[in-house]
């Protein structure tokens, strides 16, 4: 019958159910009373819903999400495959709770150097489904109806959303740019926070900040000194930092990533965030991890045993090895680490040829692989798009993606509602692309060029 009719299954019971007169079926959707829970008011947006759906509807070349489209390297990609392929079969059940023993046992070891702090891998350490589930822990943990969270612009957008679910109000301040000097290209350095200002944003209230470095949009690595200052506010005002490190070996031109955790006094008062999904190129796999104080991460791991569980058992076993093979090779010519970071820093200076040629003006990042840059020339290039509340840069990339076949992701997403406006003549690029990708967006880019200028 329902080969017969040629129809879905879903849609030959909609045509029953309408047939027989079910309508009450419909109306069961309109309660007299209000169905949405009201910490999700204001909260249905998503950037990465609206561009990923737009970049799998049109051909173009996609530097919008922040994806590989490389191979991970061969040693990640072989130890998944032993993890699902290999004899031990306990590695398809569930495992512990708050993180694989092998995977908790290296990161504790891994991280434990680098932060200072023998790490306890069983109270110290929890793994969690990508760093986007270990962000979702620190607000629903830690931060509660009325707590003021700071955030700084340009930020990578959970943040805003996840601090409202959690009946917070996020405080926002400004990274500001300065003129870079006649002639230079801006640097993601010349973005900086007013001291003042930044100083002003702490209160009685303020409950957490969240800082991200290197920095998703913007590339900035914030520098020692710069970190010293949040840290201070933090000790003094006894607020808490959830740091965002997720690009943490992506860090060019000698810059330094610190850790600030690691800063005194903050060891207490600070989660350090990081993905696999970005240290391995593996975003598919969602494997993230959370480092910091018992006293804070058992409020964390609360959240975690009664949210998701655990993370799958195979993917933390891959990253454990994966991290295994890091530990071995750490600072080494053949890190993959070392590697990846040569790699991008390369594609990046390509990619910033590409937009000059294009006729924008990059921000040379010093970490990620994000680049934003300023389109404003290109506007006269666009027919008058029509008016409406959606930020112009919004607007600008579906034209750009319809009618050029160039996917990237509009600045203003990284912004609080009320400075969107003021930040969207900036668009970001991903550049962690094959060379094929990157040449195909440059093709674009010059097309497009020449079609103003003419031959
Ligand atoms: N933080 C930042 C700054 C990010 O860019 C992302 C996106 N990957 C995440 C957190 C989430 O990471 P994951 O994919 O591991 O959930
Ligand atoms: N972090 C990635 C980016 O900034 C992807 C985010 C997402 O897909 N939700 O592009």
């Amino acid at each position: 019958m329902l080969r017969r009719s040629g129809l879905s299954l879903g849609q030959y019971f909609l045509r029953r159910k309408n047939r027989a007169g079910f309508s009450w079926y419909l109306n069961k959707t309109k309660m007299s009373r209000p169905i949405q829970a009201r910490r999700l008011e204001g909260l249905d947006k998503n950037v990465w819903v609206e561009f990923v759906k737009l970049a799998a509807t049109y051909p173009a070349v996609n530097l919008g999400q922040g994806f590989p489209d490389l191979p991970p390297p061969d040693f990640a990609k072989e130890a998944f495959v032993k993890a699902v392929g290999g004899e031990n079969i306990m590695l398809h059940q569930y495992t512990r709770v708050f993180g694989h023993p092998a995977l908790v046992t290296i990161l504790a070891r891994f991280f434990g150097k680098l932060l200072g702090q023998e790490l306890d891998p069983l109270t110290n350490v929890l793994v969690t489904v990508g760093a986007y589930e270990a962000l979702f822990c620190c607000f629903q943990a830690l931060v509660d109806e009325g707590d003021e969270v700071i955030l700084i612009e340009p930020y990578f957008d959970c943040y805003e959303p996840m601090a409202k679910m959690a009946g917070g109000t996020p405080v926002f301040v400004q990274l500001r740019p300065k003129a870079a000097g006649a002639g230079k290209l801006m640097s993601s350095g010349d973005w900086q926070l007013d001291p003042a200002e930044l100083a002003s944003r702490f209160t009685k209230r303020t409950k957490a900040i969240v800082l991200n470095s290197p920095n998703n949009p913007l590339g900035k690595v914030f520098r020692r000194e710069e970190m010293e200052f949040i840290a201070d506010l933090c000790v003094k005002h006894d607020v808490l930092c959830f740091s965002d490190e997720v690009y943490e070996w992506l860090v060019y031109d000698g810059k330094e990533h610190i850790r600030i955790a690691s800063l005194p006094g903050m060891w207490d008062r600070t989660i350090t965030i990081g993905s696999a999904g970005k240290t391995f190129s593996t975003t598919g796999w969602k494997v993230g991890w959370t480092l910091g104080p018992d006293h804070l991460l058992k409020h964390l791991r609360t959240v975690h045993q009664n949210a998701v569980y655990h993370c799958p058992t195979a993917a933390q076993e891959a990253v454990a090895q994966a991290f295994q093979r890091e530990l071995d090779h750490y600072g080494k010519p053949d890190s993959y680490f070392v590697q990846l970071a040569q790699e991008m820093q390369q594609k990046r200076d390509w990619l910033v040829q590409s937009l000059i040629a294009g006729g924008m003006k990059p921000i040379i990042p010093e970490g990620t692989y994000f680049m934003m840059a300023d389109y404003s020339e290109l506007k006269s290039e666009v027919p008058d798009l029509p008016d409406s509340e959606e930020p112009y840069d919004s607007r600008f990339i579906k034209w750009m993606i319809k009618n050029k076949g160039l996917v990237a992701i509009p600045v203003s997403a990284f912004y609080g509602t009320p400075h969107k406006r003021n930040f969207d003549h900036l668009i970001r690029f991903c550049f962690v692309k094959e060379e094929a990708t990157l040449k195909a967006a440059d093709d674009i880019l010059r097309r497009w060029r020449l079609e103003k200028t003419g031959p």
